[in-house]
């Protein structure tokens, strides 16, 4: 496709038409990265014309590896019986949980495997305890595979389920396990739940009144086509319920995986800030874009954010899963308070809402040493 057609394209996306499939491969078929960048850049301003951008202080908190299906890209879990599975006891993650608010946090994410003996109740129990403890804190908890496992063990509908752990508890729900929404590719990676499934828990989770986030984990194995459906398969859920609150692509993570060693082919970062760009103008409906500094590297994800990111995501003081697949890079809010400014924009810390948090102790640094960045 020439550059005029990409612009073409662009133009009429600029003007307010809507984003269709077919356009959708044709931008992420193209390699004009910048020029897809700049329209998603413009597209961003337009959302977010006070110049902001968004991150979180918070930590993933992991309750267990213990998992019993198997994803051949995840370098995290551990078989039932395994000698190295955990369960975190809640002193534990009442410690995680101390030291993100002594930093100025919102709240935790907490995900784990799918344990095959938690029943509903046990997840109930740790959500009553924590909001008992924690007043406000912001519990952002359980991707839809272990909603899905949950059924699976108790037999309840996902409704029901939903409407328990709010009730106990549960503020919003990461969008984790998406990885890619079609089942041509989720059946040959992974067996839990499928792209209906997913999309069924958000659909409940969003009915009973919570906010969720979307993702997508891409170079697994995946076509552009099936990313064009993945993306397809967000919007108009997001169209049904309005209750997606952000989406975050990054791309695989391969080290120490099955997967990793036998794919060849991995995502680059032009892939990158062109899957970012064309989600920023696909997705028209979700108001919030996310760099993924952990996967990228920082340099990369401070790039992002004039690719259609107005959010640097969270400063991560703990996170295991895509570190276990080789996502080593590490930040403090500091450095991305330093890297949004550099990059021309405001930095702001928000809640897992993305509304405003203000806390004096928030300022921005005198230059760093960028030679210290990964
Ligand atoms: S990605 Fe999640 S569901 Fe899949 S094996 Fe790892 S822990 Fe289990």
């Amino acid at each position: 496709m020439s550059s005029k057609d990409v612009q073409t394209i662009l133009d009429k996306t600029l003007g307010g038409a809507r984003l269709n499939a077919e356009a959708c491969t044709a931008l992420l078929e193209s390699y004009d990265v910048a020029r897809i960048g700049l329209a998603a850049d413009e597209i961003r301003q337009r959302r977010h014309p006070d110049n902001i951008v968004t991150y979180i202080i918070d930590r993933n908190i992991n309750y267990t590896n213990v998992c019993n299906v198997v994803c051949t890209f995840c370098a995290f879990y551990r078989r039932p019986g395994a000698p190295d599975t955990y369960v975190r006891t809640i002193d534990e993650i009442c410690a995680k949980i101390d030291e993100t608010i002594a930093l100025g946090g919102t709240g935790v994410l907490m995900q784990g495997g799918l344990h095959p003996d938690f029943g509903v109740e046990w997840y109930e129990d740790l959500l009553r305890t924590l909001s008992a403890k924690y007043p406000g804190f912001q519990l952002h908890c359980f991707s839809p595979p272990e909603i899905h496992n949950l059924h699976l063990i108790s037999g309840l509908d996902y409704e029901t389920i939903m409407g328990r752990l709010k009730e106990a508890g549960l503020y919003s729900l990461p969008g984790g396990g998406a990885e890619i929404l079609d089942d041509e590719v989720r059946q040959r990676v992974a067996t839990k739940c499928t792209t209906d499934e997913w999309l069924a828990v958000m659909r409940a989770v969003h009915k009973v009144g919570l906010r969720s986030s979307a993702t997508m984990m891409f170079g697994i194995g995946d076509r552009i086509e099936h990313r064009v459906r993945h993306l397809q398969r967000i919007r108009d859920l997001q169209d049904e319920t309005g209750g997606f609150t952000a989406f975050i692509p990054w791309t695989f993570q391969r080290e120490n995986t099955a997967l990793g060693r036998r794919i060849k082919d991995e995502p680059t970062g032009i892939d990158y800030l062109k899957m970012l760009s064309v989600s920023r103008l696909f997705l028209d409906n979700i108001e919030n874009l996310q760099s993924s500094w952990l996967t990228q590297g920082l340099r990369l994800g401070q790039v992002a954010l004039r690719f259609g990111a107005n959010d640097m995501g969270s400063i991560m003081i703990e996170e295991n899963v895509v570190s276990a697949a080789g996502a080593h890079n590490r930040s403090d809010e500091k450095e991305l308070r330093y890297l949004i400014s550099e990059a021309g924009f405001i930095p702001q810390q928000r809640d897992i809402l993305y509304r405003h948090v203000n806390r004096p102790e928030a300022v921005t640094p005198a230059p760093v040493a960028v030679a210290a960045l990964s």
